[in-house]
């Protein structure tokens, strides 16, 4: 039977660390804030930006809440992020994805400023993570390392398949797996014999948003099973992978709800933490 990666666990130590962080960015006169933006009303990204605000009060980060409504245009956006852009008193932008359809996500992330980056999704934090260059990082698969390492699961050596191939989990995935000496493969829609492929896996991360995709059968004996999946289904919530057949024979294993979810708050915190410190001077 696999033993449990608690992601609730291992994010509230996160917290505590971003929290001592924010102390010491406090003492050194810099009170670190985080603007979170939202357009429109999706449900499930209201909840979500609920509970970010409420770990930023946690942790003692000032949150700014900028929502509107679906129909403002790409340039009233702009604005918004321009201005927190030139805050000084703001050390992350969180624009909240998905954004409503006709808006240019990709433009939106790009305007805003690569210091302030809070998701790590920039493409210019993307390109340092490419080269190694320590930055705000894509807050996912920065959460899956932080629990690896949480549990003394060292990455080097092994072989790795990350399963999805998104610039939000996938691609950033595979990249924090290789700098720390994994040997990665990287899987997707169109790889052949995938079962086979993933059964190589010492560690097996799942990234696809299909529900139970991820079976016994894709999984060798003794691997780290990691689930980012999160499927809302008429069974509730569920990941990429089929957990009571796999939990049988892995050696650890991240349960859904309570896997990766909590770690990508958590890390989004940590990004907010570090911003603010090399604001301060301290990193
Ligand atoms: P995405 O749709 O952008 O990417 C999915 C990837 O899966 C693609 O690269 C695609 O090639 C691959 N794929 C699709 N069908 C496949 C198949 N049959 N076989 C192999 N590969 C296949 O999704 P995403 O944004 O990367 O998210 C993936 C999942 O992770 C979703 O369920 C999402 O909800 C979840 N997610 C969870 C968190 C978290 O905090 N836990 C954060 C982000 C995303």
């Amino acid at each position: 039977m696999a033993q449990i990666i608690d992601g609730k666990l291992v994010a509230a130590a996160v917290r505590q660390k971003a929290a001592a962080l924010v102390e010491r960015v406090k003492a050194a006169g810099v009170q670190p804030g985080l603007a979170v933006v939202l357009v429109g009303e999706d449900p499930a990204s209201q909840s979500y930006v609920r509970m970010k605000e409420r770990d930023c009060d946690e942790v003692g980060i000032r949150s700014l809440d900028y929502r509107r409504p679906a129909d403002i245009t790409q340039d009233e956006l702009n604005e918004i992020i321009d201005r927190n852009n030139a805050d000084p008193s703001v050390h992350g932008i969180l624009v909240q994805l998905p954004l409503p359809a006709g808006f240019d996500e990709e433009a939106a992330l790009e305007r805003i400023s690569p210091e302030k980056d809070a998701d790590g999704l920039h493409p210019e934090n993307m390109g340092r993570l490419v080269r190694g260059i320590r930055a705000a990082r894509a807050c996912t698969p920065w959460g899956v390392m932080a629990m690896l390492d949480h549990y003394g699961i060292d990455p080097a050596g092994k072989r790795a398949v990350v399963i999805g191939r998104s610039s939000i989990v996938g691609k950033p995935m595979a990249l924090m797996l290789l700098e720390r000496n994994a040997t990665v493969t990287i899987c997707h829609s169109r790889t052949a014999d995938l079962a086979a492929v993933c059964r190589e896996a010492d560690i097996l991360v799942a990234a696809v948003g299909r529900p139970k995709m991820v079976t016994a059968e894709f999984v060798k004996p003794g691997a780290v099973v990691i689930d980012v999946g999160i499927n809302r289904t008429d069974e509730g919530l569920v990941g990429d992978v089929e957990f009571d057949a796999v939990e049988a024979i892995a050696s650890w294993i991240t349960p859904v709800p309570g896997g990766v979810g909590p770690m990508t708050r958590a890390m989004l915190l940590m990004n907010t933490a570090e911003a603010a410190a090399r604001a301060a001077g301290l990193e």
